[in-house]
């Protein structure tokens, strides 16, 4: 599947966040199948090839928007799929730029409301490095009040971009042959265990959702 040239239906929303307006953009509809939750060495999503593509998608965007907050209410999406109890947990995207405390998000959440309809066509992710390198780059995730928040600067994402582009552009072959395969995208915090997100296909759902 390539990520180029798909089209991400979103909503996006103008709230206060601290001090400042923030735009927020979220998909249309929640994504189905892609519950987030705590895993055994950081967070972890349960994914389809239809999810995984509107996490990478999502992830995608995030990278090249700066002055973006990006909300995927994957609570919303919580499914029996998963490897680990736990609450369900949501997903924000931010450049550490933005800088707002995260402890903020929650009523910026609450005063979303509908938003515009927009559709974001996919640039694809830039193919820059064979292996995603985060020792250099600066990246870090917070669990805040039920929501994981990934922080990074354009580079982090641009490293993580790549882990989702392998995801959905090239485990739909390695399952194809071999369809007990563990496929996944992991993106870690400067290179720790803690707080790294992993994206993992489901064993029953990966070829047919
Ligand atoms: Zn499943
Ligand atoms: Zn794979
Ligand atoms: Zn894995």
């Amino acid at each position: 599947m390539r990520h180029e040239g798909e089209r991400w239906r979103t909503l996006v929303s103008t709230v206060r966040l601290g001090r400042d307006e923030c735009r927020v953009v979220r998909p249309a509809r929640p994504l189905r199948h892609a519950p987030l939750y705590e895993g055994y060495l950081g967070v972890e999503a349960c994914v389809t090839k239809e999810s995984a593509l509107g996490i990478a998608m999502a992830w995608a965007f995030a990278m090249r928007s700066p002055r973006t907050v990006v909300y995927l209410p994957l609570r919303q999406s919580d499914c029996e799929c998963r490897s680990a109890d736990g609450p369900a947990l949501d997903l924000v995207l931010l450049h550490q730029s933005l800088g707002f405390r995260l402890s903020e998000w929650k009523d910026g959440r609450a005063r979303l409301r509908g938003g515009r309809p927009h559709t974001v066509v996919c640039q694809g992710m830039p193919r820059e490095r064979e292996e995603p390198r985060w020792d250099r780059q600066e990246l870090r995730g917070e669990i805040v009040g039920g929501t994981v928040f990934v922080v990074g600067s354009r580079s982090a994402f641009q490293a993580g971009a790549e882990a989702f582009r392998q995801l959905v552009e090239d485990c739909p072959r390695h399952m194809h042959e071999a369809p007990g395969t563990h496929c996944c995208a992991e993106v870690t915090a400067k290179d720790q265990h803690p707080n790294w997100l992993h994206v993992v296909y489901c064993n029953e759902h990966r070829v047919h959702a």
